[in-house]
């Protein structure tokens, strides 16, 4: 498994539309979770944000306009890629102009070629260890395709679960993120393990960069969960 896989939220009513998507998202190597329409969306957001968001425009009760600003709206979900799809090339001249926040648009039928490289490249930016990039934070470099990591220049040895946990905290220094964040981005949300099994494994990857570098470089934040930096 590479780092932390991360999820994706497919928003799409008309099921063989959303089966071909899901089918393909999974095959690049991402979790999917699958909504329906705009309420169920909604929903599942607040249940614990995902990574990106595939939004279609047109939808029954809630409209993927209005998902779409509801979640650009509150601090909590504003930094997650929403990448929406709509029918046809003058609706989507019509939602760059309604400004509804989003970070792509793509009008259907689209190339599912295309698609996947723009998931991707929203990914690259917001999970990037995810997708294989090498990420560097003070004496410290990890190489999310080799999966090697070293500090000051040496080699430092991780089991798979300490490097998940390491790339996470890597691709956003400085942000405190709880045990069940970690949890659902580690371990996957779909496992279930004591929080306290993080704390082992956090104690695991501390001392093994402290083996290797000055200084320790991951911060456990009282009573809020553990930050890098
Ligand atoms: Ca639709």
């Amino acid at each position: 498994m590479s780092a932390a896989r991360p999820t994706v939220l497919l928003v799409e009513d008309e099921p063989a539309q959303r089966e071909v998507l899901a089918y393909n998202l999974g095959a690049a190597g991402l979790d999917v979770i699958q909504a329906a329409d705009g309420e169920e969306a909604l929903l599942l957001v607040a249940e614990g944000a995902p990574d990106l968001i595939l939004l279609d425009w047109m939808l029954p009760h809630v409209s993927g306009i209005e998902v779409c600003r509801q979640l650009k709206a509150r601090s909590a979900t504003r930094g997650v890629p929403i990448i929406m799809l709509s029918a046809r090339s003058e609706e989507v001249d019509m939602l760059r102009g309604l400004d509804t926040g989003a970070d792509d648009y793509m009008t259907k039928p689209y190339s599912l070629a295309e698609l996947m490289a723009r998931v991707q490249a929203q990914l690259r930016r917001t999970r990037p260890a995810a997708v294989g990039s090498r990420l560097e934070f003070q004496d410290i470099v990890l190489d999310g395709e080799t999966h090697r990591v070293t500090r000051a220049g040496h080699e430092v040895k991780l089991g798979p679960t300490e490097f998940r946990l390491l790339a996470t905290l890597m691709e956003k220094p400085g942000r405190v993120l709880s045990r069940e964040q970690l949890l659902d981005r580690v371990w996957g949300r779909d496992i279930h393990v004591d929080s306290r099994t993080v704390d082992v494994h956090v104690g695991r990857l501390r001392k093994a960069l402290l083996l290797h570098g000055e200084g320790n470089p991951l911060r456990t934040v009282r009573g809020a969960g553990y930050a890098l930096g």
